[in-house]
């Protein structure tokens, strides 16, 4: 399987400092024998206002785009959010859904992501699916539960029939993401495990071994490796340790270590 490295900006970054940001990364990933695009994936997830000038930046270089979320139709009445077509439009082929911000602080639901993840599919986007538990739900041992009720969207029939093609899971126990502290390699397998499972057993086993399970919640290059060192995690989503690109670039070194890559 290909793994997968993404780079989630959230909030951050000028637009010169985004547009900078392509040219940089390729720099600091000068000495690493394997191609982007080809034999690893790196998708970068900038404001979406910043997509079309990054779309021009990353041409030729094998890194993708992805939005940090999209409209729940696809096009009307929905003041504030963003068109999938027009997405589309700026070539960026991925969308982040249900990412933890936007289910806890925006209180997105499994409803409204599910809309958003038709119409991003309907239109043609990808569609990164982020999971993840509370500190509270791990605590009291309804972390699979919870994260079960996350993926439930996914057999309610109303994503178009090769959505599993175009999909990637991304595990992010909300307690790790931005606190300095990662589930442990052992704790990411475990669920990453339990998901591609679900799948086996709710959608096909083809697309469970086909499925790009990520992990993110404060990943850094001192862990990256440790953590893609687990057979099921097939990549990393990064937020603050993306920001920088020498520090994502570490991240993504460590990280191709610890997986077989274009058969090295
Ligand atoms: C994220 O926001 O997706 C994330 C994983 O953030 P961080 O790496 O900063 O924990």
């Amino acid at each position: 399987m290909k793994c997968l490295f993404a780079a989630n900006w959230k909030m951050n970054k000028s637009c010169r400092e985004a547009s900078e940001y392509p040219r940089a990364l390729e720099t600091q990933l000068k000495d690493v024998p394997f191609q982007i695009g080809k034999d690893y994936d790196v998708l970068l997830a900038p404001m979406s206002l910043q997509l079309a000038e990054l779309g021009k930046q990353i041409e030729g270089k094998g890194i993708g785009l992805a939005a940090q979320n999209s409209g729940p139709g696809k096009s009307g009445a929905y003041t504030g959010e963003l068109s999938p077509a027009s997405i589309k439009e700026l070539g960026c082929r991925w969308v982040i859904l249900g990412h933890s911000e936007r289910r806890h602080v925006f209180k997105e639901d499994d409803l409204l992501v599910l809309k958003r993840a038709q119409a991003a599919m309907e239109e043609g986007l990808n569609v990164m699916l982020c999971v993840g538990e509370l500190l509270q739900d791990r605590k009291t041992g309804s972390t699979n539960q919870v994260i079960e009720a996350q993926l439930k969207i996914l057999t309610e029939k109303k994503l178009p029939p090769d959505f599993a093609q175009r999909l990637i899971i991304a595990y992010e126990p909300v307690w790790a993401i931005g606190t300095g502290e990662n589930a442990t390699p052992e704790q990411a397998q475990e669920v990453h495990a339990f998901i591609r499972q679900w799948f086996s057993d709710k959608i096909s086993a083809q697309a469970a071994s086909q499925l790009r399970i990520l992990y993110g919640g404060s990943v850094k290059p001192e862990n990256a490796g440790e953590i893609m060192a687990e057979p099921d995690v097939d990549g990393l989503l990064v937020g603050s340790a993306s920001l920088d690109p020498s520090v994502f670039a570490g991240v993504i070194k460590n990280g191709l270590k610890s997986k077989t890559v274009g058969g090295k």
